[in-house]
């Protein structure tokens, strides 16, 4: 039986003990570790878990990036009522760029009028797609709508968006680890890492 290559295609650098994952060769370092991670997630859980005390909570989570943040966010809420939807889009541009052009590949499955609504995203950058998120899922009728991200990177911000719940202020390096991909690799990192210049 094949199982695979050997180690993959590149040796893998183990990181140091008890973080778990591995550092790729891409992957120039570490950004944000996994228990501040986690810290950083219980956190946010508590505080969104107060905010909506006794009310349902709608999650929708733009794939595939907020995959992993959603996961973990929706295992910590203090709330008996929560749901999911996912939508994905696809933005026109080179593929370390946010061209702001976004166009949605995959709908949400349920209407969100009269619902509160909490939109999980992995990163705002330029603001650009989180801006379009916010009108269109605005435009729908949510009782509420807020935005919680993993990560910012203020720096590049091009247009003012509101963000409710940020994890981490991040430096302008294209991170990846924690749901965030590099043509389609490293979402698996345990970690938030930063892609080699
Ligand atoms: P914005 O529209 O705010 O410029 O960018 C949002 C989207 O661009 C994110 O949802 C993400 O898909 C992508 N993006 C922005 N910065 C990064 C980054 O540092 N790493 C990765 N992997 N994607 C990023």
């Amino acid at each position: 039986m094949d199982h695979g290559p050997r180690g993959g295609s590149e040796r893998a650098r183990s990181l140091p003990s008890g973080a778990g994952g591995c550092l790729p060769a891409d992957v120039e370092e570490v950004l944000v570790g996994r228990e501040a991670l986690a810290r950083r997630v219980a956190e946010l859980g508590a505080e969104i878990g107060h905010a909506y005390a006794g009310r349902p909570l709608h999650l929708i989570g733009v794939l595939k990036g907020a995959v992993i943040f959603m996961a973990d966010l929706a295992r910590v809420l203090p709330l008996a009522d929560v749901t999911f939807d996912y939508l994905a889009i696809s933005s026109y541009g080179r593929s370390t760029e946010t061209s702001g052009v976004v166009r949605f590949v995959k709908d949400l499955d349920e209407p969100v009028a009269g619902r509160d609504v909490l939109l999980v995203e992995d990163i705002v950058d330029t603001g650009l797609t989180l801006a379009y998120l916010r009108e269109q899922i605005g435009r729908r009728g949510p009782a509420s709508l807020a935005v919680a991200v993993m990560l910012d990177k203020p720096e590049r911000r091009a247009v003012p968006v509101t963000v409710e719940y940020v994890g981490f202020r991040i430096p302008d390096r294209f991170a990846v680890g924690y749901g965030l991909d590099f043509a389609g690799r490293y979402r698996h990192l345990p970690y938030v890492g930063a892609l080699r210049r």
